[in-house]
């Protein structure tokens, strides 16, 4: 070795420290360790020595632009490749395709695999960008003709080609000034777009070279095209470039890789299965709820199918506040324009807000949130410690405004009932009352059928204090009972700063679908900003006025929104305590209807929901119906079961399970009813 050589110490995760010279390559230490590992690995991640190991957040998730372009936060761990030559001390981690960030690194690859094919097929075509997305990656594309399904084909076989070359992703630089030149003439609009905006005079920029393909890009890429073992263009789309109709349409090709053809064939099962429990199809099929072209997008029509669903879910969830110490109140779809100024929704959130309606008095505002309006029931009388806490509990109806072409089904909405409520407490009581929410969270979870979860605690960031309301006493005063509640529940949670609301801190409770999708549903969430607005007050023990602390806290979220996660979780195949009708009844013929009109009397003095089929039609035919509407159970009898006082029971998913005594079968409903099992 050179005497002026340097050597840097790269530190693995095992806490082993190697010395190496500088220009050593992660590959080349993955090789050092096993040649299994260096072929496993698909990038690899530096964190500087020191840093706090960063965790990632939502934001980091999404595609965004200048997370493909502009310079890497430094502090911070950065992805690279594994040619990269490691030029300082750094902590390394090997990125293999286990890791979450492999399969991003490998998709926006697979776009550099598809603007190759592009190119190679149509010279002529104009290069946006291409970023991985959450379910694979896109790339626009500008072309004087639009893509024909045929040419998709032909890309998509193209593809196959550039990845049986097995080209290496090289990475090389230029100065900004000559790429600009570069682009302008070649008429590389967007490229010369995007170089613009996310590099500065003087700097290099970066480009990944494969084949004879090269594009602008900051990287990283897997070591070469043939790591990409399963790939499929899926879909194509128009857009105007930067979204301005008066500019250039683009093309956006759409397609997805995996590192194997495995993953990728489960990744359409999945979607395949998704597609068949669409709670917008079921809707309809189930005659459960629609949307009325005619009324507006975005609002709900529950149909009485999906009524009685919902109310079921709303008796259950009173009760249960009544239960647990909550008041339930009611308060108005619409209030004064003044009362929103004071809760300063005008302000930070009147972008989500229907505009003023002008009556004889004031100008009025639709409600995007009960909060103000349990604030004015909580502020009419004079508090005092001795009272709280007061728990105001509504399911409460809000409008906000969503923009056309976002509304999704039940799960994007702009009117939707909240399942709202709001405690007001002291300081000391705080801790106590946000662990009661995660246990009332908790039973929400359980008792709809939700057997796993996840917790995010969303904090602020310290280093951005004007971004916050509230004193740095009620931030530690909240974010640590906050805490402490998780811990006293045992309950994991993952901590993201700086995600947190600009008036407090919150738990956000996801749950885990039997797909393995999540939801975000319940959150408590603390605020500084709405007590101070209101004076909110209460005499204390010593006898001095004080502010109360406030949270909100909703559980279902939105109940339109989880009754649509409940029809996708259960494929419409409610359980018997929640299906709107329970039981069907298929007389075998016209003279068992007398027999009929008897069962269904005794179901329903019951309390269980029942329809009778007495159409003129074939058994067999009754039976299908019933079943195609996922009903719980289904009830034949004929001259035998009437003799005997008895029913045939078919069972949902289980078939015939033979004759049984009526009484016994009631018995049975509703002992299944009653303990809200989730087994049928
Ligand atoms: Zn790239
Ligand atoms: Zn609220």
């Amino acid at each position: 070795m050179p005497m002026n050589a340097k050597t840097i110490a790269v530190h693995l995760p095992d806490g082993a420290i190697r010395e190496v010279p500088a220009g050593t390559t992660p590959l080349e230490i993955a090789n050092s360790i096993s040649p299994r590992l260096a072929a496993a690995s698909v990038a690899a991640r530096l964190i500087p020595v020191g840093a706090a190991v960063k965790q990632s957040s939502a934001a980091d998730e999404h595609a965004s632009e200048a997370a493909m372009y502009s310079a890497e936060d430094a502090a911070g761990p950065r992805l690279v490749d594994l040619a990269t030559p490691l030029t300082a001390d750094t902590r390394l981690e090997l990125v293999t395709e286990k890791d979450p960030d492999a399969i991003k690194v490998l998709r926006h690859s697979a776009a550099h695999v598809l603007a190759t094919a592009v190119l190679e097929l149509f010279p002529e075509t104009k290069l946006g960008h291409g970023p991985a997305s959450d379910s694979g990656f896109f790339y626009d594309f500008h072309r004087d003709k639009p893509f024909v399904p045929e040419e998709l084909a032909q890309i998509e076989a193209k593809m196959a080609e550039v990845i049986a070359r097995d080209e290496p992703f090289k990475r090389e630089s230029a100065p900004r000034e000559k790429a600009l030149e570069e682009f302008a003439r070649d008429g590389d609009f967007m490229k010369t777009h995007f170089v613009t905006k996310f590099t500065a005079p003087g700097d290099q920029v970066s480009f990944y070279r494969n084949g004879k393909f090269v594009d602008f890009c900051r990287g990283p890429h897997v070591p070469s095209t043939g790591r990409v073992k399963a790939v499929k263009v899926t879909n194509l789309a128009g857009a105007y470039w930067l979204g301005d109709e008066k500019n250039p349409q683009l093309q956006r090709i759409y397609g997805t890789a995996f590192f194997s053809q495995k993953a990728m064939d489960e990744h359409f099962a999945r979607l395949e299965e998704a597609a068949k429990r669409d709670h917008r199809l079921l809707g309809k099929q189930l005659d459960l709820f629609s949307i009325q072209e005619l009324a507006g997008a975005g609002l709900i029509f529950w149909h009485p199918k999906g009524g009685i669903v919902r109310k079921v879910m709303e008796d259950w969830m009173r009760e249960e506040c009544l239960r647990r110490g909550y008041s339930l109140v009611f308060t108005p779809h619409v209030m004064r324009r003044e009362l929103w100024k004071i809760s300063g929704h005008e302000g930070f959130y009147a972008g989500n807000m229907y505009t003023p309606m002008e009556l004889d008095d004031a100008e009025y505002r639709l409600k995007p949130m009960n909060c103000p309006g349990h604030i004015l029931i909580y502020k009419n009388s004079p508090r005092s410690y001795r009272d709280l806490p007061v728990r105001l509990a509504e399911l409460g109806n809000v409008y906000r405004y969503e923009r056309s072409g976002t509304m999704h089904g039940l799960l994007r909405v702009r009117g939707f009932t909240q399942d709202d409520a709001h405690i007001f407490c002291t300081p000391g009581q705080i801790e106590d009352e946000v662990v009661a929410c995660i246990d009332f969270a908790e039973a929400v979870l359980k008792t709809f059928g939700f057997h796993e979860f996840k917790v995010e605690l969303s904090t602020w960031d310290p280093n951005d204090r004007a971004h916050y309301a509230g004193s740095d006493e009620n931030w530690d005063l909240a974010v640590g009972s906050l805490q402490r509640a998780l811990d006293r529940k045992g309950i994991a949670y993952k901590t993201i700063p700086g995600e947190a609301a600009f008036y407090g801190p919150k738990i956000d409770i996801k749950l885990v679908d039997v797909l393995g999708r999540l939801w975000q549903l319940s959150t408590v969430q603390f605020d500084f900003n709405l007590p101070a607005r209101f004076e909110l007050e209460y005499v204390g023990e010593d006898g001095e006025r004080h502010q109360p602390v406030m949270v909100h806290r909703a559980l279902f979220g939105s109940v339109e929104r989880f009754f649509g996660v409940l029809i996708e979780h259960y494929a419409g195949a409610f359980p018997l305590w929640l299906a709107p009708v329970q039981i069907g009844l298929v007389p075998i013929s016209e003279k068992h209807h007398a027999y009929a009109q008897k069962v269904e009397a005794e179901l329903k003095a019951a309390g269980l929901r029942v329809e009778t089929d007495v159409r003129n039609e074939k058994m067999n035919g009754k039976i299908r119906d019933f079943a195609n509407q996922k009903t719980p159970y289904i009830l034949v009898f004929g001259d035998k079961e009437q003799e005997a006082n008895a029913v045939s029971v078919r069972t949902r998913g289980k078939g015939d399970q033979g004759s049984m005594p009526l009484a016994e079968f009631i018995a049975k409903c509703k002992a299944l009813v009653e303990g809200k099992s989730t087994e049928l």
